[in-house]
């Protein structure tokens, strides 16, 4: 299979992929993004609510602005196609990104392909996946009107797909190992006085219970202070401990931290010349959309310095 050439390849289509898009496309950079499927728009894409990024004084859901910021990119030119890297490869002094379908060579690239869910790991996680077991909110809430329901985790996801949940179901359980939230402050608040909502401290789930007649139908619990052992009926239970990077198919080519993240210095280069990060799949301490796109910029900025062997020319 001959590659596609292109000077600049940007792998992912969330906040700071798209970004990075709408810088290179207005440096009239030879660039293509590629993201693995059609119109997704990252993670942030399935959050029901946006309320902390800045210039939308009124909550937006996160597919209205990854749609906004798409549309943004196109405007400019941007190409956008479906296709999913699955390793990037040195070859002459530029690189192969290799597809299952198609393939690219690129002088640069920026990976921003960010995280995915993580999962429990616990009994009857697998058998109820898609059927009662969730990493999103948004999409499967609706079928739980007036049920009740289990969140599990303690961050920023956690805490805020509670309180979404709640125009849904009857009583929603945030199930946290800890006894403290690491979710921002403000939506700690909106959960904790909420009255639907029942935070059950120092606990995890051991297993999730069902039968193949009635489906889910609880979850196993445990005092991780206690040792007590505890049932809850529920019908549905949404995850969110926590992601796991997409970086796989950078893996032999960068430096990566404990986690699976790429490390990059200021610039957002790796220490590959010619790949550079952005967004969640890079090591750093916040994620949040605000953050990752400006990562995408400077992403853009330094694959252009790159590229040109000159300063950016775009803006
Ligand atoms: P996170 O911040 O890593 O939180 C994961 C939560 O799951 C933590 O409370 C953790 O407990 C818990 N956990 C991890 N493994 C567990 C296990 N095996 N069993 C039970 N609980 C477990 O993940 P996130 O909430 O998905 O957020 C990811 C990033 O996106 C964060 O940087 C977050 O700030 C950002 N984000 C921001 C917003 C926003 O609106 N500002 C919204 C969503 C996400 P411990 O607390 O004990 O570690």
């Amino acid at each position: 299979m001959t590659p596609v050439e292109r000077d600049l390849v940007i792998v992912g289509g969330g906040p700071a992929g798209l970004t990075a898009g709408i810088y290179a496309a207005r440096g009239r950079l030879d660039a293509v993004l590629l993201e693995a499927k059609p119109l997704t728009g990252g993670q942030v894409a399935t959050t029901d609510v946006v309320e902390n990024y800045p210039g939308f004084p009124e909550p937006l859901s996160g597919a209205e602005l990854m749609d906004k910021m798409r549309r943004q990119a196109e405007r400019f030119g941007l190409k956008i196609t479906t296709a999913e890297v699955t390793k990037v490869i040195p070859q002459n002094g530029k690189y192969l990104l290799e597809g299952a379908k198609t393939s690219y060579l690129a002088k640069a690239a920026i990976i921003a392909t960010g995280t995915e869910s993580r999962k429990l790991g616990v009994p009857g996680e697998k058998e109820y996946w898609g059927m009662g077991v969730t990493t999103c909110a948004t999409c499967d809430g609706p079928l739980y009107r007036g049920k009740p329901v289990a969140v599990v985790g303690g961050g920023d996801s956690a805490v805020k797909e509670a309180v979404y949940l709640t125009n849904f179901a009857g009583v929603v359980y945030i199930i946290h190992r800890r006894d403290k939230l690491r979710a921002e402050k403000v939506i700690q608040e909106q959960a904790l006085a909420h009255e639907k909502i029942e935070v059950v401290w120092d606990t995890v789930v051991t297993e999730i219970l069902g039968s193949a007649d009635a489906g889910l139908t609880g979850l196993r619990l445990k005092n991780v202070k206690t040792g007590e052992e505890a049932e809850l009926a529920v019908d549905g239970v949404f995850l969110y401990v926590g992601v796991t990077a997409n970086t796989d198919l950078v893996k032999d080519l960068v430096e990566l931290d404990d986690a699976g993240l790429i490390i990059t210095d200021n610039e957002m280069r790796a220490n590959a010349p010619g790949i550079f990060a952005a967004g969640d799949c890079r090591s750093k301490a916040f994620k949040q959309v605000a953050t990752a796109v400006g990562e995408g910029a400077a992403a853009a900025f330094s694959a252009q310095e790159y590229i040109t062997g000159g300063p950016y020319a775009g803006g």
